[in-house]
């Protein structure tokens, strides 16, 4: 267990204001009804400087996300990226999460958000591995959840919006009560969806397999990004529909997500994976990932955003 570390300062509305100032009033529409909309972004610490991961990707998202939802944000992507390099400037962090937040404040009385304001937050804070090391190295014990993941067009899971994290809670909790480090939901159709917080992977015959985009789980930025690495090191790729069974049968699984970057799974339900340690194509893609993102190789992708 650990709580968010502080940082002086949060970016608001196109200022700075301390950390402890950053307050929103209780019967704010995001409080009462989820509406929030948010990202996870990374910033790591590279030989050539602080270096956000995708940053313009993630934003488009939470663009996406807001647009889902009616909500246009009122600042551009450029100002977006600008006010994320500055939080990480004005707080003097090396490598950090940062969390854009976009709020829908006090005001409505009822279920459209119209009357409240939108209120844009930016705060980050210090964060290492969030697993821990040992999880990035020997792989964690996941669990398939007994909570059925969101079905399509129930609540929008291309939305990354604070409500859809009810389901992520509950997974997680139930995973944790039961002494996993994850648990994996699977969606109405039975088929596996995505963990609580992280996409799902599997290698199988030396084809790596993710479930398709099926409205049951978010596009994961990490997900994109190893599919990327794949697609150059000519290793054999298929978006397919995954049984559950296939998580116990294949021969490597792994998590992907800004928080667990690339984090492999030996267990599913305490039945081994593989050879019950990271396999050599998870250790592969995930070398190639954490190389690029800490600076160690070239970003050919492009994917690096320095922030001064
Ligand atoms: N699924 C869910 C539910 C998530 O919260 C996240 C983290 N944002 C992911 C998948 C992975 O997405 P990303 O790689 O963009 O962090």
């Amino acid at each position: 267990m650990s709580s968010i570390p502080e940082t002086p300062w949060i970016w608001k509305n196109g200022s700075f204001i301390p950390w402890a100032d950053a307050h929103v009033h209780i019967l704010s529409h995001s409080v009462q009804f989820g509406s929030a909309a948010f990202e996870g972004i990374r910033c790591y610490n590279t030989p050539k400087g602080s270096a956000i991961f995708r940053l313009r990707e993630h934003l488009q998202r939470l663009v996406h996300s807001c647009h889902i939802y009616r909500t246009e944000i009122p600042y551009t992507m450029d100002e977006l990226v600008d006010a994320c390099r500055a939080v990480v400037v004005k707080n003097d962090v090396k490598f950090c999460y940062i969390r854009p937040m976009v709020v829908r404040g006090l005001g409505a009385i009822g279920m459209a958000p119209y009357d409240s304001p939108i209120e844009v937050y930016i705060p980050c804070w210090p964060w290492g591995a969030y697993l821990g090391d040992e999880a990035l190295a020997q792989g964690v014990d996941a669990c398939v959840s007994t909570w059925t993941r969101m079905s399509p067009n129930t609540v929008p899971s291309l939305a990354k919006i604070a409500g859809n994290y009810l389901s992520g809670q509950l997974i997680k909790m139930e995973a944790m009560a039961n002494g996993y480090a994850e648990g994996i939901g699977l969606g109405a159709g039975g088929m596996v969806s995505e963990g609580a917080g992280q996409n799902v992977f599997l290698v199988q015959n030396g084809t790596l397999i993710t479930t398709p985009l099926d409205g049951t789980l978010l596009a994961g930025i990490t997900r994109a990004s190893i599919i990327d690495i794949a697609a150059r090191a000519g290793i054999p790729f298929r978006e397919q529909a995954i049984p559950r069974e296939m998580l116990y049968t294949a021969d490597e699984v792994f998590f992907t997500g800004t928080a667990v970057e690339l984090t492999p799974v030996r267990s599913v339900d305490r039945i081994r994976v593989g050879a019950g340690k990271p396999g050599p194509i998870t250790l592969q893609v995930q070398k190639e990932f954490l190389d690029i993102v800490n600076g160690r190789a070239e970003d050919t992708f492009g994917w690096l955003t320095y922030v001064k």
